[in-house]
């Protein structure tokens, strides 16, 4: 029999897989196991009009026969089978509509990515074995094929032998090297443990002969001994969880589902089990964990769900169905609009993917929403591992995200003494109050004292107090929440005066204007410019930035990047009713050492409050005692 020569793409995948890569190598069982679901599918259908088909719907299987001395491992099913021309057409070409995606990426040199991520077809079973061989039968003909190839140089198809309709495959493994053993696939653990990880949840009962042990008849009750004996098992457990009604599940196989999928020994803060019919059907089973895993707020952290078409697993992290901002939540999707075969392209077939992907971010948006309101110390616990991601969320992109996560921020309010959502704010701002004030800092109690924030109290306005490091960066990224704009208490005007008493501060200051020139040039360089303050209430002086780089980000980026770090630029504030800054006003016409002494007090004074380093504290304590001698 002459040997068929493969067509010349159908080559190139076949020396593609015959080479690939070790790690790559298991997924051939998922794919021969996902052809045999298929082929049975299409006989299940069939059978639905023909009822000459004389198999009843719980007769279909697939076996897979493990034959250690001729080193065999054989995939049968008893589907629709091919005749000759099929097998010509499927398995001789790499097959029409299928792997259109397949060739295009191996067009671009993408294939070995491409192997892992989305399956390959029946050509797979090459990585594993040196020979091939199908023997197949039509339903509804009367004479069996046999098509046989060692992957290289071609294929045969003969005429053989099979009672029932339905395929086999049989894959002689091939022979074990230093590195790669083959023979592992003939292991029943190994088996067992792929189809549990690729294949559970096909539809057919995957049957294998394992062995068990069992007491053994007739001997003594104190002396029992055991023999083991080989018997049928089904591998697969066929019905996923996420495919059952949400009533019929219980908390605990939610649980434990969860447990042993996701490696992760805390139980899920919440269950989110949700299905959509429409444009795009799909079922999803998502979890937000109780604790980050020890690399979440790292690069190597890598977000994505796995992605399930009807029961097959096809990508076991797929980023694309899990926005940036929610990366946190685990969990699976199966959609029946994505078949294996229209998988493989799913490159093209980004569509479906946008649609789950943007019907998932909405779910999660809303069930966050709703935990937030019904169960408030559950979101505070999720948000205290988490809450970090929403905000690095919210200024991602400039913004682009945010309508899915301003909701969801909590921030501290000073005023309530515990954490409050933007809207908890707004709507108890006092009357009269324009702003959402906040105030940026390392420590809570250090900023409650900060002169600004004490000003704001006693008008009987909240301020957030930010501690968190990119907290900073939300105003700045949302502008303004509920039409109200965000002031940095620290550094902007807190629009608390009137109009009059604006004006005064304004006279007062051209008054004083030769006193604040002097404190400035006593100052230098390291102050931008001295001005007058009405908002300091009982403390003598206050620095505050002048916009562009604030205080904070300074802190920031002297930490992150020294070389790199932007100083702000600093404004002295002075009280001129605080008796310190008139003692200074009055030693400047007696005594304009001391003066100059006292602006540098003040200023350092101020440096510490607003938890800035002092430059030099070594002069700041000799200045101190020189004063108090
Ligand atoms: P795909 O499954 O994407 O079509 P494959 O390379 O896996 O690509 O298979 C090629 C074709 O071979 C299938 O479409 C199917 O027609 C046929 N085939 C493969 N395995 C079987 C089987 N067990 N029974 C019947 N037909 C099969």
């Amino acid at each position: 029999m002459a040997k068929k020569q493969f067509k010349a793409e159908s080559k190139r995948l076949l020396d593609l897989m015959i080479n690939s890569i070790y790690t790559h190598q298991e997924i051939f069982l998922r794919e021969i196991i996902s052809n045999a679901s298929d082929a049975i599918d299409k006989l299940a259908y069939t059978a639905l009009t023909d009822d000459k088909v004389g198999i009843s719907r719980d007769q279909f299987a697939i076996t897979i026969v493990r034959n250690k001395d001729a080193g065999t491992l054989t995939v049968s099913d008893n589907g629709i089978g091919m005749n000759k021309e099929e097998m010509e057409e499927n398995l001789g070409t790499i097959c029409k509509s299928g792997s259109l995606g397949f060739k295009q990426a191996m067009e671009k040199n993408e294939d070995i990515d491409i192997i892992g991520q989305f399956g390959v077809g029946f050509y797979a079973a090459f990585m594993v074995a040196s020979n091939v061989t199908v023997i197949s039968k039509k339903y509804g003909e009367d004479t069996a094929w046999q098509w046989t190839s060692n992957g290289a140089d071609g294929y045969t198809i003969t005429q053989s032998q099979r009672e029932n309709p339905g395929t086999d495959i049989i894959m002689t493994l091939k022979a074990d090297t230093e590195e790669e053993k083959y023979s592992r696939f003939l292991e029943e653990y190994e088996i067992r443990s792929l189809i549990k990880k690729y294949s559970d949840y096909i539809r057919y009962p995957i049957r294998m002969e394992v062995s068990k042990s069992r007491l053994k008849a007739d001997c003594p009750e104190d002396k029992p001994e055991y023999e083991s004996y080989q018997e049928e098992d089904t591998l697969n457990s066929m019905i996923p969880i996420w495919q059952r009604a949400k009533k019929d599940v219980t908390e605990e196989e939610y649980n434990s589902f969860y447990r042993e999928k996701f490696y992760d020994f805390t139980e899920p803060l919440r269950v989110i089990h949700s299905s959509a019919e429409g444009t795009v059907s799909f079922k999803a089973l998502l979890f937000i964990p109780g604790k980050a895993p020890y690399d979440f707020y790292t690069k190597d952290f890598k977000r994505g769900l796995q992605l399930y078409s009807s029961g097959v697993m096809i990508m076991e992290n797929c980023e694309d169905l899990l926005p940036e901002h929610f990366r946190f939540v685990r969990g699976v999707v199966d959609s029946q609009d994505l078949s294996l075969n229209i998988s493989r392209e799913m490159l093209q077939h980004n569509r479906q993917l946008t649609l789950i992907a943007r019907n998932i971010e909405k779910k999660i948006k809303s069930e966050l929403a709703a935990m937030l309101e019904n169960e408030r110390e559950k979101f505070e616990s999720f948000y205290s591992v988490f809450g970090r991601q929403l905000k690095y969320g919210t200024v991602a992109d400039y913004g682009a995200h945010k309508e899915a996560t301003q909701d969801l921020l909590l921030f501290y309010s000073h005023k309530q003494g515990k954490m409050i959502t933007l809207k908890e704010y707004v709507d108890a701002m006092a009357e009269g109050q324009e702003k959402i004030y906040y105030a940026p800092g390392e420590n809570k109690d250090r900023l409650s004292k900060l002169p600004q924030v004490r000003a704001l109290v006693e008008k009987g306005y909240d301020v957030l107090l930010f501690t968190d490091e990119v907290d900073e960066f939300i105003p700045q990224t949302l502008m303004t929440y509920s039409e109200k704009q965000f002031c940095n208490a620290s550094t902007e005007d807190l629009g608390l005066q009137s109009e009059e008493e604006k004006k005064a501060i304004e006279e007062k200051a051209e008054e004083m204007k030769e006193f604040l020139t002097f404190v400035k040039d006593t100052l230098g360089e390291q102050i931008k410019e001295v001005k007058l303050s009405g908002n300091l209430g009982s403390a003598p002086a206050c620095m505050t930035s002048a916009s562009g780089v604030s205080f904070e980000m300074e802190k920031y980026m002297r930490r992150v990047n020294p070389d790199m770090a932007l100083p702000s630029e600093r404004i002295l504030e002075l009280n001129p009713e605080h008796p310190a800054v008139q003692a200074m006003q009055s030693a400047l016409i007696s005594d304009t050492q001391k003066a100059r002494d006292y602006a540098a007090l003040l200023c350092a004074q101020a440096t510490l409050l607003a938890e800035l380093p002092l430059e030099d504290p070594m002069a700041y304590t000799e200045l101190v005692c020189k004063l108090m001698k």
